[in-house]
């Protein structure tokens, strides 16, 4: 769509639309323009008027769509060669329309147990105090969402996408039984990932000043034997909490698959498991 006069030309093509289509039907046409890309045409035969609504994508057609909108909306499918040309014309269009933006992202930090922002303050004001400020802020963060049962054996506490800057923290970590400073080092290991920049090759998410900062946190050794005695119970666990619900970022997202190595990190121990 042009940005120079949309309005006049929505006018114009729609006195256009509305006069070929009256004409063609003999009727009074109630148009409408819509942005729906699941139904591109709406027709609704009332008696004594047709409500039509299409696609705004329809005022840039060509006459010759128009005139098989018309054969089909007067025939149905019956007018078969028009019909084929109809679907074949909306289908190139649907195709050429940019992408739907992406939902705006809804960050939930409160969870029923922790709260990440309290857990993220003392680190934002402590350690990471000369790093993040108002021109450089610290990452968004947000609790992941539960997604679909499946077996699995592995469980990513914790990601960062390096695109948004944003942090999840896996749901099965908002329980009674994780305790905060758990929760506050997956935490701590994520916005290292926003500090630290991935290396090539090996263990590019965690390249050995990666490793050295994360082990100077002083619940660096603790954090690891807990995680290591609870993995198993929090893949269960993981797994019950499990249910379907669509990825707000209309990107795949599951703790256990493999994610876009481009934005995403993951530790991976010894015996397969995931960590964070
Ligand atoms: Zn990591």
């Amino acid at each position: 769509m042009s940005s120079s006069g949309e309005g006049p030309r929505w006018i114009a093509e729609k006195v256009s639309w509305q006069a070929l289509l009256e004409e063609g039907l003999g009727r009074p046409v109630v148009l409408s323009w819509g942005k729906s890309r699941t139904s591109p045409v709406v027709f609704k035969d009332q008696g004594h008027q047709i409500s039509l609504r299409l696609n705004r994508f329809f005022m840039d057609a060509p006459e010759e769509v128009a005139r098989d909108l018309l054969a089909w909306a007067r025939n149905g499918r019956r007018a078969k060669k028009a019909c084929k040309r109809l679907d074949a014309w909306i289908a190139a269009a649907i195709q050429r329309l940019p992408p739907k933006p992406a939902r705006a992202l809804r960050l939930r930090t409160r969870g029923a147990v922790h709260d990440l922002e309290a857990l993220t303050a003392p680190l934002i004001d402590g350690v990471f105090q000369s790093i993040y400020g108002k021109q450089f802020p610290p990452p968004a963060l947000t609790w992941g969402r539960r997604m679909p049962r499946r077996a699995r054996h592995t469980l990513r506490l914790g990601s960062f996408d390096r695109e948004r800057r944003l942090i999840r923290i896996h749901p099965v970590l908002d329980q009674k039984n994780v305790p905060s400073w758990f929760v506050a080092f997956v935490l701590y290991h994520e916005i290292l990932h926003d500090l630290v920049p991935d290396e090539e090759g090996g263990s590019r998410h965690h390249s050995r000043r990666f490793r050295e900062l994360e082990a100077a946190h002083p619940d660096y050794e603790r954090a690891l034997r807990w995680e290591k005695r609870n993995v198993a119970r929090l893949i269960r666990d993981a797994r019950r909490l499990s249910r379907h619900e669509p990825d707000p970022l209309g990107r795949p997202y599951h703790p256990s698959a493999p994610m876009d190595r481009r934005t995403t990190a993951a530790i991976v121990i010894p015996r397969q498991h995931e960590l964070f």
